[in-house]
């Protein structure tokens, strides 16, 4: 009898980290998924989701996750890749759960963001306590090199595009994009499973986040979209998550416009979407 046809999958995951060691943090052991011949999608550990480019001389890594032990399964995923040194960290922003490891890796890693990434690490967090980020002993681990519209990295002969294409859901998202696999890395400038986080305290804005992902899809010519928090997204994907980020804002201006105030109108849905329908409240408030 034939057999059926077999699927092999396009992704491979490699798993370097034994489950005994890799569980006892609560989270996933850190997994390297392979994306192209040297470039990887971090998962797993504590933290979001990151990324690794094994350049012709040095290593590219994209976010740090949030501790000393899930930085520990990623360096020691790359020295089983490559012995090439780690030249570059990119913070897409400036959250925790993608900032947080940078103590963690070597004091020579060259730590680069875009220019108000840099600036939110010494801000306040959301309960107004002051920024860590402050303490001397740290200051070698915040992005020492910054960027506004854009920078090109060359890892040898490939190069690297880092881009800024506005505000959105912070004020210092950067797009990691790889032109020779045609994949970004978007941080957290989009979330499929779960309602979009717009940080407000951080001057994040959902109207700029769908300029803002229009504008990427307008420039780059990316067809793999890895994020912090979510599966590999294609363009299309992505274009339903700002349709439906415009059908959101719309209903919410709808009923402000009915006299419904922000409980009535969270009341109408979804809990998990309480904060950013609170975002999209005060940003129509602010312009009406
Ligand atoms: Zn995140």
């Amino acid at each position: 009898m034939k057999k059926g046809l077999i699927l092999i999958p396009t992704v491979v995951f490699i798993i370097f980290v034994s489950h005994s060691f890799g569980r006892q943090s609560g989270g996933q052991p850190v997994e390297f998924q392979r994306i192209s011949e040297r470039l990887f999608q971090i998962i797993g550990g504590s933290g979001a989701n990151g990324g690794a480019y094994i350049g012709d001389n040095g290593v590219l890594v994209i976010d740090s996750k949030m501790n000393k032990e899930s930085i520990d399964q990623v360096l020691k995923g790359i020295d089983k890749l490559t012995d090439k040194p780690i030249k570059y960290l990119v913070n897409t922003h400036s959250d925790g759960d993608h900032i947080n490891g940078n103590r963690y890796f070597p004091k020579t890693v060259i730590f680069i963001a875009h220019e108000n990434c840099r600036k939110e690490f010494f801000n306040p967090g959301r309960s107004g306590a002051e920024s860590e980020w402050k303490k001397p002993e740290l200051a070698p681990f915040v992005p020492s090199l910054t960027f506004n519209d854009k920078m090109i990295l060359y890892l040898g002969s490939k190069k690297v595009e880092l881009w800024y294409f506005g505000v959105g859901h912070t004020t210092g998202d950067c797009v990691v994009f790889f032109p020779e696999g045609k994949t970004a890395f978007l941080g957290d400038q989009i979330f499929l499973t779960r309602a979009q986080l717009i940080h407000s305290y951080k001057g994040g804005n959902s109207f700029e986040h769908v300029k803002t992902l229009t504008k990427m899809l307008e420039t780059i010519d990316a067809e793999k979209f890895c994020s912090g928090h979510s599966e590999i997204a294609d363009r299309v994907t992505i274009e339903k998550h700002i349709e439906q980020m415009k059908q959101l804002q719309e209903k919410v201006k709808a009923l402000i416009a009915e006299g419904k105030s922000l409980k009535e109108i969270q009341s109408g849905f979804e809990q998990n979407q309480a904060r950013l329908i609170e975002s999209i409240f005060n940003e129509i408030q602010r312009d009406i």
